[in-house]
């Protein structure tokens, strides 16, 4: 019996599309919402996420924001939820 693990880093981008004023550049954007993550693979199969983390990318100035990860997981299950500015932070 042996195993074959492995372990990549990944990145999800979601379906959602919303404006804000961009806390960068202070213009209307577009947000952008995706996610990090790490994960092992066994046999090639993805089969455990971690270390998840949310990110903005405004379409502005292509400035890149860490998201609230509470907004991020309503986000991430198809969930409506408004981004706003304090939810942002500066990388
Ligand atoms: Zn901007």
């Amino acid at each position: 019996m042996f195993f074959i693990l492995g372990m990549t880093n990944g990145r999800q981008d979601f379906d959602y599309r919303d404006t804000i004023i961009c806390p960068s550049c202070g213009r209307l954007g577009g947000c952008r919402v995706f996610m990090t993550y790490m994960q092992v693979l066994l046999f090639f199969i993805p089969c455990f996420r971690w270390n998840k983390a949310y990110y903005v990318e405004m379409s502005c100035c292509k400035r890149v924001f860490k998201l609230n990860p509470r907004i991020g997981i309503i986000i991430q299950h198809g969930g409506k939820e408004r981004i706003r500015q304090e939810d942002l932070m500066p990388l």
